[in-house]
């Protein structure tokens, strides 16, 4: 576990310093012109300049290293929300508004709020490649996700069910997507723009996959029914796949209770962010949040301010 009393998560200009070094690894660049020549910008000093502000001098124009990202705009100070990427980085099955309003005392829709700023940090940017390649296995299953009917007891319909497709790549990264329906029209796109070509597919029996089987260098299909979830010395199985719908579920059922249609998309990028930065792929909980913390560029609050209170 870290250290809560690091002073990066109490000290001011500790926890502004800390982003800068990670965001600017090569010193400060301007956010709105592309300047970084240190040359051309100046640190502005003074009782009534916050501290971190440069001025631009292509531009004419002053930044700090929270311009153009989620943090720009927000009244919750930095320490705050260095702390809750800290918090949701580390945690394995994510953590709920209720424990990020306890654990940072703000109130329960700031945190709901910084939560969702938070999944958007994580989700993939384009320079996440396809999964699998030659000699590589990816494994593809759906799996329904939603409120669990005995929450509901008077509900006169039980609570809808989301279809969430996910491909993974063995011993290596998850893509999971929330589709409106599962049909061989809907998943093609999804599968053939996730997955190298050049992988052998793996799935179960349905009556989706042989055709989009025969684009790839190879398809086995597993027949859950039979029982026969490891065949041909091992390899033919999903239990990759079906281990991340596992943590999935755990994860939304036991913290977050339910999730939203709306919101879903953004509860799998948190998944499969910690997925694809897990321990056993070398990554520390300092390089994880590290790495939640750069996707926080360019990723401006586009909501108004009276958005940060609403919440469904
Ligand atoms: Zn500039």
């Amino acid at each position: 576990m870290f250290n809560l009393t690091d002073p990066i998560y109490s000290d001011k200009d500790k926890v502004r310093e800390a982003l800068e070094a990670l965001l600017w690894p090569n010193g400060p660049a301007c956010p709105h012109c592309g300047n970084a020549d240190p040359g051309r910008i100046t640190l502005l000093k003074g009782k009534s300049t916050r501290p971190g502000v440069r001025w631009c001098n292509e531009c004419g124009k002053p930044f700090t290293v929270t311009v153009g990202t989620i943090f720009e705009d927000s009244k919750v100070p930095l320490n705050k929300w260095l702390l809750a990427f800290r918090l949701m980085a580390s945690s394995k099955k994510g953590m709920s508004a209720h424990q990020l309003h306890r654990s940072l005392g703000v109130t329960y829709k700031t945190a709901w709020f910084m939560a969702h700023r938070i999944r958007e940090s994580m989700m993939p940017d384009g320079s996440f490649g396809p999964l699998g390649g030659e000699n590589k296995v990816v494994e593809v299953d759906e799996s329904y996700v939603g409120g669990k009917a005995k929450n509901r007891a008077h509900a006169k319909t039980p609570p809808k069910k989301h279809a969430v497709v996910a491909l993974v790549e063995r011993e290596g990264k998850v893509r999971s997507f929330h589709v409106a329906n599962v049909t061989a029209k809907t998943l093609r796109p999804i599968i053939v723009q996730t997955a190298s070509r050049k992988s052998h597919l793996m799935t179960d029996e349905s009556t989706l996959y042989p055709k989009l089987g025969r684009e790839f260098a190879g398809h086995s299909a597993v027949n859950h029914s039979a029982n026969e979830y490891v065949r041909l010395g091992g390899f033919a199985h999903t239990n990759t796949v079906e281990g991340y719908f596992s943590m999935l579920k755990r994860g939304i059922y036991g913290v977050y209770h339910h999730v939203s249609e709306a919101h879903l998309r953004r509860y799998l990028a948190e998944f499969d962010f910690r997925h694809n930065t897990r321990t056993a792929l070398g990554v520390t909980d300092t390089e994880r949040t590290n790495a939640a913390l750069l996707g926080t560029v360019g990723k401006r609050l586009t909501y108004r301010r009276t958005d940060e209170a609403r919440h469904t």
